[in-house]
């Protein structure tokens, strides 16, 4: 999960540009579309997407059937599709905080809403947890919903950690929450985590961390190549990993920083510190 900039496009210049070209199946069926969907653009952006605020135009079944179309196979007037596909490959999961994206997901799915189909605003980048989310949107109680990566900014901010209990070669891992329910968007982070961080490959990827971690603790963080005399000293070179990954992936929550941030609850902490002192440790042995 993660905040990322808007996409900068003029999505309502594209769709009239699209309505006009005479040599897609869809022309002439966008014409009478033009106002609905520029206004439904305009709205979406207002209400930064939030799900229940948002107030798409109605469209006929088969205009909605032609932007589905389009959004499968882009033409020349919805580059940025395609544009937005391969350019954010290499990025973190905005969604999940994977350590990659590779596809485009509607945030307010396209069976639902599709007058958002082709729209920048609602395409955010995502990797496999895209197929797993599917229409999820909505919970049942109040504020819970899916985080959006370009309006919500509370993705900048750490939201989530590793919890590991059973300090041994293979860990028992869950995920913790690292804002209160006293934060203005306690519910919507709350049910983003559970239904689509917590459904992706996160804990098995963190509990391989952590086994690395335990085999070979250099592997994973570098500076525990040499022995370190007090936890203050590991506090320190967890914190500086952190914040490195933190640049890297340009966020707070993908998975290299959630795992780092479990290292630094404190019970994980005096337990690293323990071993990474312990008399007669030759350096980078595992933590066994
Ligand atoms: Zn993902």
């Amino acid at each position: 999960m993660n905040k990322v900039q808007l996409p900068p496009y003029d999505d309502s210049i594209a769709f009239e540009n699209l309505s006009k070209n005479e040599r897609l199946g869809s022309y002439p069926h966008l014409k009478d579309s033009v106002c609905p969907v520029q206004t439904s653009y305009a709205q979406y952006t207002i209400v930064k997407g939030t799900p229940t605020l948002v107030k798409g135009q109605a469209i006929s079944d088969a205009v909605a059937d032609f932007m589905k179309g389009h959004y499968a196979s882009p033409p020349a007037e919805l580059f940025y599709i395609t544009e937005m596909r391969d350019s954010t490959e290499h990025l973190s999961c905005p969604m999940c905080g994977s350590m990659h994206s590779g596809t485009l997901d509607h945030y307010l799915p396209q069976n639902k809403f599709p007058i958002f189909a082709v729209f920048s605003k609602n395409l955010v980048p995502a990797c496999k947890c895209n197929s797993k989310r599917k229409e999820t949107l909505l919970g049942l109680a109040p504020g819970e919903r899916v985080l959006h990566p370009y309006f919500d900014e509370c993705l900048g901010e750490r939201l989530v950690r590793a919890h590991f209990e059973d300090f041994g070669e293979v860990p028992k891992v869950s995920l913790a929450l690292m804002v209160s329910n006293t934060h203005p968007h306690y519910s919507a982070i709350s049910f983003h985590v559970r239904s689509i961080v917590q459904r992706s490959a996160i804990v098995k990827y963190l509990a391989d961390r952590w086994s690395s971690l335990f085999r070979k603790p250099s592997r994973v963080v570098r500076a525990f190549a040499a022995n370190i005399a007090t936890q203050a000293d590991v506090q320190a070179l967890l914190e500086a990993e952190r914040d490195a990954l933190d640049d890297l992936h340009k966020g707070k929550n993908n998975w290299n920083s959630i795992f780092v941030s479990g290292l630094l609850d404190p019970p994980v902490l005096a337990w690293l510190a323990g071993r990474l002192s312990l008399p007669g440790r030759a350096p980078d042995d595992p933590l066994g």
